[in-house]
């Protein structure tokens, strides 16, 4: 994992560039970890995998309260982004937008 990093920061236009640590998904198979990676960073390396699905996430399943109700896509996902122009939810595993 220490070389993936590396590597992806000799990839940046500054060594300057923030970066953050937090804990991260792979969006490709689900393995959870303590990640790195610089701020901008929309996608990162998963070190499971190796696919370019990592993201930043602030819930894991288990840590979801007892009793809330959470929306899951019909592939499974639970991570979804907002198109900004015209404001659909669409899955970000399936691309799949969301209806209810
Ligand atoms: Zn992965
Ligand atoms: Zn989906």
């Amino acid at each position: 994992m220490t070389d993936t990093v590396l590597e992806f920061a000799r990839k940046l236009p500054t060594t300057e560039a923030p970066w953050r640590g937090g804990r991260a998904l792979c969006l490709a198979c689900r393995n959870y970890w303590p990640g790195a990676a610089p701020v901008e960073a929309e996608r990162f390396e998963c070190p499971a995998c190796g696919k370019m699905e990592g993201v930043w996430t602030n819930i894991v399943p288990n840590q979801v309260p007892k009793g809330s109700t959470v929306w899951q896509c019909g592939c499974g996902g639970w991570h979804f982004w907002v198109n900004g122009e015209d404001k659909a939810i669409v899955c970000c595993e399936c691309g799949k937008e969301q209806r209810w």
